[in-house]
């Protein structure tokens, strides 16, 4: 009988082991179903394993949009600080890039990955590889954890920490949601979040912008009402299907929830020059064309926003490359400045949760006890990571959030598997 099992061999499952093991149940083991551990954390953060975010504490819990609050009292016993000391200790040096996020000083992932496993080596916590563990039968005086080679192992503590539904290669196929229900909790629905979008805007299905990125834009997802529901300014990219890189990511569960409340194709605004005032921009273009009415409109307004783009705004607006200034309509050219602001356009999909980077949904918080990630469903049974419906932006905030409810649930485990 262990004292505590951890099922889950990801960041969240590696801390819930440690924690175990460092707070006293001696008999710690930990189920991973693949033959290596933390695969999804080595490949976070473009291969370099961004492990946390050293923005302070609410600007953590607010780039969590999905139940980040659920977070606070966890975070008052164990928070972003602390896991920046846990892998100092563990002499894994780390630096600060843009945004806050926090990287190993050496850039390989491996550095952070090992870290975690000599720890798991000192605390001989015993680790089951290749173990896909196929049910959970839960009990009042111990829990039975049923492997798909049939072998039973059993349990005073239980902490679930098998991840969401995506990226499955990495191990993380959603798994765990049947024996949570089992154990009589609720899952939340699932859905893709910091995943791509799809649009079958002309422009995207001709191609005419595949590859083309928008540096430091305002991109929004709007209402139905054409009110936007949330901006961020970061970097876009134009694909082949639609659109992706960092500032489509963070919008993208807001136009998911829009189609999963029905409302599909959302309508999307990109503000190019998001540090201009239209009228400002308007006045600077009257007089640009009035001192040079012989150049044409493109000419005149090149560099200010990149030429693909340009052109196909200029397309939109029947202004021809080759129109000149005294020949062009100030309207068009006030609608066309209103593009540069205000450029809409239409997302019909996102692509699957397979290929998202997170799982929105999950366990619902509100059958978790907030300080101990111990279920309010059945006795000496945790959850921790993405299983939960917790999930938050790319930028460490998802390994933070792992981490966090990781070293909680592994430590309450610990205590109940000692009473
Ligand atoms: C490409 C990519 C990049 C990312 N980049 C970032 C980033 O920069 N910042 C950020 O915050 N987040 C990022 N994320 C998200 C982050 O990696 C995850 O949120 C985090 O790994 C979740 O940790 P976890 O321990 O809950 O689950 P996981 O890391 O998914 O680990 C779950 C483990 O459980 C095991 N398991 C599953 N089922 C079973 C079973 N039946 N039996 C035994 N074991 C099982 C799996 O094999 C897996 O090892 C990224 C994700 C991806 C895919």
């Amino acid at each position: 009988m262990y004292d505590v099992t951890v099922i889950g061999g990801g960041p969240s499952g590696l801390m819930a082991a440690i924690a175990a093991a460092e707070n006293g149940a001696t008999k710690t083991l930990l189920i991973e179903k693949g033959k290596k551990l933390g695969k999804k954390l080595a490949i976070s953060g473009g291969g370099r394993c961004n492990v946390t975010n050293r923005l302070p504490q609410e600007e953590i819990i607010k780039h969590i949009p999905g139940n980040g609050r659920f977070l606070y009292s966890a975070f008052s016993v164990f928070n972003n600080y602390d896991i920046i000391d846990f892998f100092e200790n563990l002499g894994v040096n780390l630096k600060e890039e843009d945004h806050g996020r926090m990287f190993p000083v050496s850039n390989q992932s491996k550095d952070v990955v090992n870290a975690l496993l000599s720890r798991m080596d000192e605390l001989h916590i015993e680790v089951k590889k290749e173990s896909p563990v196929e049910t959970v039968h839960f009990g009042d005086r111990c829990h039975e954890i049923e492997l798909k080679t049939k072998e039973r192992i059993q349990t005073k503590a239980l902490v679930l920490a098998v991840g969401g539904k995506s990226v499955p290669h990495t191990g993380s196929a959603g798994d765990g949601y049947v024996w949570a229900e089992k154990a009589g909790h609720t899952i939340t629905e699932l859905y893709p979040t910091e995943v791509p979008l799809i649009s079958q805007e002309t422009f995207i299905q001709q191609k005419s912008l595949q590859g083309l990125a928008l540096r430091d834009v305002a991109l929004s997802v709007l209402n139905p009402k054409g009110k936007p529901i949330i901006t961020h300014r970061m970097d876009m990219l134009f694909t082949h299907f639609g659109i992706s890189g960092p500032a489509v990511l963070r919008c993208s569960q807001f136009a998911v929830k829009q189609f999963m409340k029905g409302h599909r194709p959302v309508h999307m605004q990109i503000d190019a020059m998001p540090d201009y005032k239209e009228n400002k921009l308007l006045e600077e273009a009257r007089k640009l064309m009035q001192q040079h009415p012989k150049r044409t409109v493109k000419n005149l307004l090149k560099g200010w926003v990149p030429e693909r783009y340009l052109d196909l705004l200029l397309n939109k607006n029947n202004i021809a490359i080759e129109d000149r200034a005294t020949n062009t309509a100030f309207e068009k050219i006030q609608q066309l400045i209103h593009d540069f602001k205000q450029f809409t356009f239409t997302v019909h999909d996102s692509q699957s949760i397979e290929k998202a980077f997170v799982t929105g949904g999950g366990v619902s918080v509100k059958e978790i006890i907030p300080n101990t990630m111990g279920s309010k469903k059945m006795d000496r049974l945790y959850f921790s990571g993405e299983i939960l419906d917790i999930h938050g932006y790319t930028g460490g905030y998802n390994i933070t959030s792992a981490l966090v409810t990781g070293r909680i649930a592994g430590t309450n485990a610990a205590y109940d598997s000692m009473a």
